[in-house]
């Protein structure tokens, strides 16, 4: 075992996390789900999603079987939704495919959809007992910062570079414990922002700290500037008391999931009403803009709030429109903006009789 992995694990005993949820069982279904959950979210926010999501889904083959809507209902507000389409896929495929078991080997995991090698490797070494490396965010931190890496680790070069320091530094023994080890130095001490070298184990040896260029590794992502993109919601509200959601197409962002319908502009409203869904709209009011940040671009939502004549017949084929009652969001995959925007137009609702006529 190198001195690297050797310190890394008498750090681990003492001071690592050993009682995240996914630690008491550490199956590879709660551990794969923890992996997914924790892409692009911190564990605490993790946390109780995990743990409604495990309620309600407690192993693969409830998962592979639940209804689509189910699931994003669960995930309804963790954001990336591709990533429990492809938790919800994935499970079809390992009860059809592979007798509901994960298979212990990085490549067939790797076939699975949403698994690519560094979630591989943590499945593998920290629930089916083989060795493999992880490269996830705080590793990358971490070993960028150990070897002064340079260079962003999205290029290839700098990633085959960290995926050859992961595998070296990998120990033949304890690797569990050893991938748990070096994921928590990078989540509680070698943190993005003022990482706490004094009590880090890597110290002596540390080229970063040596160098005293902590904050530059990982090299940045080159910047772009991300656009803004505008548009507007027709929130239907029928005289049943309803309002309207329309699910999406199955890729593309919010795919599968329930949403008001959008179109251009508040014009494009009236006409969205009184063209596909064949009812006159005898009130208007408009609701605060809402702005929606993407990795890739900004969305800016304009709201408007429409009274029905009548209730729509709701026939439009290839396309799915549903009306529930405005007091509560209705039990369905919805994303973060739409489920605010319903609990406004509620509100709006209860609150006024009066409308602003366009
Ligand atoms: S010494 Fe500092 S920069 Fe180096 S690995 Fe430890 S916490 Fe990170």
């Amino acid at each position: 075992m190198d001195d690297f992995a050797t310190r890394l694990l008498a750090w681990y005993d003492l001071h690592g996390r050993h009682d995240l949820p996914w630690q008491r069982d550490a199956t590879p279904y709660h551990v794969w789900l923890s992996e997914i959950m924790l892409q692009q979210t911190q564990v605490a926010t993790v946390i109780p999603y995990y743990e409604r999501f495990t309620s309600r889904f407690p192993d693969i083959q409830t998962l592979a079987a639940a209804e689509a809507d189910d699931v994003l209902h669960h995930w309804s507000g963790l954001g990336y939704y591709a990533r429990a389409r492809n938790l919800h896929k994935a499970a079809k495929m390992l009860v059809a495919d592979f007798s509901g078991t994960f298979p212990a080997d990085v490549e067939a995991l790797q076939s699975l959809p949403g698994i690519g090698r560094s979630t591989a490797g943590a499945i593998l070494s920290t629930a089916l007992g083989g060795r493999a490396a992880i490269l996830d965010g705080n590793v990358k931190r971490v070993l960028a910062r150990f070897h002064a890496v340079e260079g962003w680790p999205g290029k290839n070069a700098v990633a085959s570079r960290l995926w050859e320091l992961a595998e070296s530094h990998t120990p033949d023994c304890r690797v569990a414990d050893y991938t748990q080890g070096i994921m928590d130095l990078g989540a509680t001490l070698c943190t993005r922002s003022k990482p706490d070298c004094p009590r880090c184990p890597m110290a002596d040896d540390c080229a970063a700290l040596a160098l005293g260029r902590q904050g530059e590794f990982p090299g940045r992502k080159p910047r772009k500037v991300i656009p803004t993109r505008t548009t507007s919601f027709v929130i239907a509200h029928t005289p049943k008391g309803e309002l309207l959601l329309e699910r999406r197409q199955p890729s593309g962002i919010w795919g599968g999931l329930w949403c008001f319908p959008e179109v251009d502009d508040d014009a494009g409203a009236i006409r969205y009403c009184e063209e596909t869904l064949a009812v006159d709209v005898a009130r208007t009011m408009a609701l605060p803009t809402l702005r929606h940040s993407f990795s890739h671009y900004h969305l800016e939502i304009s709201p408007l709030l429409l009274t029905l004549s009548k209730t729509p017949a709701l026939i439009r084929e290839g396309q799915e429109l549903r009306c529930w009652p405005a007091e509560k969001a209705p039990a369905v995959g919805l994303a973060a903006p739409v489920k605010r925007l319903w609990e406004q137009a509620a509100e709006a609702i209860q609150n006024s009789g009066t409308g602003e006529d366009l």
